[in-house]
Order: structure tokens, then C-alpha cells, then sequence
């Protein structure tokens, strides 16, 4: 039974770590909410370098459920890594990511795929009714999901819940790096797809501990701005660094410009006059400034020509391409 499997058409991936006594209710509830689904599925979990027994757990439930795999890491990555694993490997046409310590309620995937075969690519949970601490969770989580919908343009209520649904071309042409899982909605929306949101249920943390602490947020902030570069000028780093370095550089020649003027107009030479260090910083500072655009266009360069990276993504191509003309 184990070596003949349908592929599936939807896979759900859930990142774990230590959260040995969720793995088995988790597992028990998704096959629950999914018993009527009507095609075939499989869960992918990602143990990220558990130190508890979730890695054992996780072998029982595989050997139990052919449908489940888990992919087990060496050491603790982190949970976008786990993420990211999980949609590596994951085979079906839609994906669901959930969180692994029974936050979110398995009885809502269907719903969210419900709403994706609505005609869009990416449906996220909003916690609307939130089951955690207020000061040291639920405030800083308003306040960051303000701040990335006002940087990104993308207005989700909460970038960060897991529980999301995609389609699987959106989120195979998504690379996720440090914490920044949070920011699949922007990276989405960017990339042409359509994102809605839909209210979810949360449940209070039963079992384990949460692995997070307030020190998230300003990895948020770090994250942020690193993203909103990489989307507004991953192919054109110039334009970014060059506009500054020409702005430093203008003001610098006209700070030299005053001391000339002081010095013909106000007999103040310019060695009295310490304007001049102003001048000459902002043009050193200014140069600097284009220099480094060069170097990143350099970089990126090579990083979209050595790995055959695209800089656009096509949707689908009309028409023969590959014409075949009579000799
Ligand atoms: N998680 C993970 N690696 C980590 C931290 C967390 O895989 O380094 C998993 C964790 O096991 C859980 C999910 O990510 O399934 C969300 O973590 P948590 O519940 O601690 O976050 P919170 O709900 O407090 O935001
Ligand atoms: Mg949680």
C-alpha cells in the first residue's frame, strides 16, 4: 500500500519544533477535517532540529499514514526554513502551511480552499480573535502588520499567520530567507498573484511553548526594509544608491560653491571656513555612494546569470514559439 500512491493534490506543510505532545492530536485533527476531502493529500511535516521527541513521534505517525512525510533537520533553522522545505518538497497543485502547536484549527483548511478555487492564488488567515498574551503578542503584532502594509502596499490584517492556502506555482517561485515567511503576502502580490484574506480561528497554546519573544519585532523591522529594497530595486540597485550618491554629491559641490562665494564676496578663505570639510565629505560620501550602486549591479549580474535566474515571470505564452519553417 505504502509504494502505490495517487499523487496528491494537496499538500499541507507544517513546520514543528519541539512540540512533541502536538504532533499526534494535530495529525489526528487534519485527518478529521480532511476526511471528505476528495482527492488525494499529504502532510509534510518539518521537524526544525527538535530536542524532545517530536522526531520519534513524527516517524510513528509516517509509518502509521503513508500520506504524511517529514523531512527532519539537523539542527534548528528556523521556521521559515522549515517552511521553505516543507513547499520544496511538497508534490500538489495546492499547498496549505499551518503552524504545528494546534493554534490553527485544521477544520478551517477546507474553507481556505474553498475561497482560493474562488479564482485566486493565495488565501491568508486572518487571526481575527486572537488566543494570546496581549502586551508581548497581539500589540506587537498590530503594530508590525500596520507598518509592513504600509511599506509593502499589501494590506493583509495579519502577515503573520501561518495558516495559509497557496497555489502551487506562487509558492515554488518564492524564495524565503532569515524570518521573512511573514512577507509571503507582499512577495506574492508583487509577483502578479491574487491575495484575499479570510477570518480564522485561534486556539489558545495547550501544550509546549512558545518560541518566539518580543525581540521579534525589531527582526521585523530589519526584515522589512530588506524586502522592500530587494522588491523596488533587486534588478536595478543603481537607481537606489546612485540617487543618493548623486544627492550627496550636488550638495557637496554646492557647499564648495558658498566657500567660493564667501571667500570672493566675504574675504573668508577657505582655510578658515569649515564649510569646505562639509563639501569635500558629502562628494567623497556621495561617490562612495555610486560606487557601491556599481558594485551591486555587478552582483546582481552574476547572481541572476549564474544561476539562469529571470528577472520577470510569465503567466503563459500564446502562440507557437518554436515554428518549424520549411527548408
Ligand atoms: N517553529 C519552528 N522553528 C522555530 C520556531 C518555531 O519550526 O525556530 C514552529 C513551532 O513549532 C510552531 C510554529 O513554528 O509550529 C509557530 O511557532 P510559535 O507557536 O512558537 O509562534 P507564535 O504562535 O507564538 O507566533
Ligand atoms: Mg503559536
Amino acid at each position: 500500500m505504502k509504494d502505490v500512491q495517487p499523487r496528491p493534490k494537496l499538500s499541507i506543510v507544517i513546520p514543528v519544533y519541539n512540540e512533541e505532545e502536538n504532533v499526534d492530536p494535530l495529525f489526528e485533527e487534519i485527518t478529521q477535517a480532511l476526511r471528505y476531502y476528495e482527492h488525494p493529500y499529504e502532510i509534510i511535516f518539518v521537524d526544525d532540529g527538535s530536542t524532545d521527541r517530536t522526531p520519534q513521534m513524527l516517524h510513528q505517525i509516517c509509518q502509521r499514514d503513508p500520506r504524511v512525510k517529514s523531512v527532519i533537520f539537523r539542527s534548528n533553522f528556523g521556521q521559515t526554513a522549515a517552511l521553505s522545505a516543507g513547499f520544496d518538497l511538497a508534490l500538489g497543485d495546492l499547498v496549505v502551511s499551518m503552524d504545528g502547536d494546534r493554534q490553527n484549527d485544521p477544520a478551517d483548511i477546507l474553507m481556505l480552499l474553498g475561497i482560493l478555487n474562488q479564482g485566486y492564488d493565495l488565501v491568508c488567515g486572518w487571526r481575527r480573535k486572537r488566543k494570546d498574551a496581549f502586551l508581548s503578542r497581539k500589540l506587537p503584532s498590530v503594530i508590525a502588520n500596520r507598518l509592513i502594509a504600509l511599506v509593502t502596499g499589501v494590506f493583509v490584517h495579519d502577515y503573520g499567520c501561518t495558516l495559509k492556502a497557496y497555489k502551487r506555482e506562487i509558492i515554488k517561485n518564492i524564495k524565503l530567507y532569515g524570518e521573512m515567511h511573514r512577507f509571503i503576502p507582499a512577495y506574492a502580490s508583487w509577483i502578479g498573484a491574487k491575495v484575499t484574506e479570510v477570518e480564522v480561528n485561534h486556539r489558545p497554546r495547550e501544550a509546549g511553548a512558545s518560541k518566539y519573544s518580543i525581540l521579534r519585532i525589531f527582526k521585523v523591522i530589519l526584515d522589512l526594509i530588506t524586502v522592500k529594497f530587494l522588491c523596488d530595486y533587486s534588478t536595478s540597485p543603481i537607481y537606489f544608491f546612485g540617487t543618493f550618491g548623486m544627492i550627496l554629491t550636488g550638495s557637496g559641490f554646492l557647499t564648495g560653491l558658498i566657500t567660493l562665494i564667501e571667500k570672493y564676496y566675504h574675504g573668508v578663505w577657505v582655510h578658515k571656513n569649515p564649510l569646505i570639510l562639509l563639501a569635500i565629505l558629502l562628494v567623497i560620501l556621495g561617490v562612495q555612494f555610486i560606487m557601491i550602486g556599481l558594485l551591486a549591479e555587478i552582483l546582481i549580474r552574476t547572481y541572476h546569470e549564474s544561476q539562469n535566474k529571470k528577472t520577470y515571470l510569465v503567466k503563459e505564452i500564446i502562440g507557437q514559439t518554436r515554428i518549424q519553417f520549411l527548408p
